[in-house]
């Protein structure tokens, strides 16, 4: 589904990412690891096209993306899930997931003129699929942020997407918030297919959701593989995990 290959990105001479390597196959969930300031958030931002990079390629779906414009990612099938950002706070649940199907109906040229029984029922699927059917007609701001960072994933599965980003999807939840998310992101894989890239720092969640795992310290790409083989890694240990115990 993706493949990026020698990825490198400098910041006025700081070098944020340096060599970073990762392939991610269709269906599956991978994890990105390290330290904060490893280059993971910075390496999401080169995939969607936010960031430039200096060198190196990114390939999703066999074609090369390398550089184009956000828009056009997000087009071809990557999503990716913004902090609270997307979010109309005064809006319900199910107008802020409209508003995203809505846009995706719209720019693939199908609707000039929605067709309004269909975007109600793409609408009411996505809702299903994350469990938010029966908080329809809340109106954000008064939903937990758990439920809050849930609506996110559903706004981004609006555009229909094939590859998902979740940069640290469970920061600042709740365990049981987190439990939410962790079923979520397996439903999403295993039953719709999707292929989900995420980072996060809670070490059990990785080792529960993630087919493969790739370990980046100070922009590099230091190990990726199978969990069990990246947990036996004697770099990895050093670098990262001996650290967090
Ligand atoms: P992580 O997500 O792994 O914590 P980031 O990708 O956010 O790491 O950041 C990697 C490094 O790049 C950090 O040292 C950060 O300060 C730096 N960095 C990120 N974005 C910028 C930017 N736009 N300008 C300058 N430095 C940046
Ligand atoms: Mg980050």
């Amino acid at each position: 589904m993706l493949q990026i290959e020698s990825l490198a990105k400098s910041f006025s001479g700081f070098q944020a990412v340096g060599d970073a390597s990762l392939s991610v196959p269709r269906g599956q969930v991978v994890a990105v690891i390290g330290p904060n300031g490893a280059g993971k958030s910075t390496l999401f931002n080169l995939i969607t096209g936010h960031i430039k990079p200096d060198a190196g390629r990114i390939v999703f779906k066999g074609r090369e993306i390398t550089a184009l414009p956000p828009h056009q990612v997000s087009r071809l099938g990557v999503a990716r899930s913004f902090q609270l950002v997307n979010i109309f706070p005064r809006l319900t649940v199910f107008e802020n997931v409209q508003v995203a199907v809505l846009a995706r109906l719209k720019q693939s040229g199908r609707l000039f003129t929605p067709a309004r029984r269909l975007v109600v029922q793409e609408t009411f699927e996505v809702l299903h699929k994350l469990g938010l059917k029966t908080s329809s007609d809340r109106i954000c701001s008064s939903l937990s942020y758990g439920d809050q960072k849930v609506l996110e994933i559903a706004i981004s599965l609006g555009s229909s997407p094939e590859l998902l980003l979740l940069d640290e999807p469970t920061a600042g939840m709740s365990p049981e918030e987190t439990r939410t998310i962790v079923q979520l992101i397996k439903q999403l894989s295993q039953r719709e297919g999707l292929s989900i890239l995420l980072t996060e720092h809670d070490m059990d969640l990785v080792f529960d959701v993630a087919q493969r795992i790739m370990v980046m310290h100070q922009g590099r790409t230091i190990a990726e593989g199978h969990p069990a083989e990246v947990r036996r890694d004697r770099a990895v240990q050093n670098a990262y995990l001996g650290e967090t115990g």
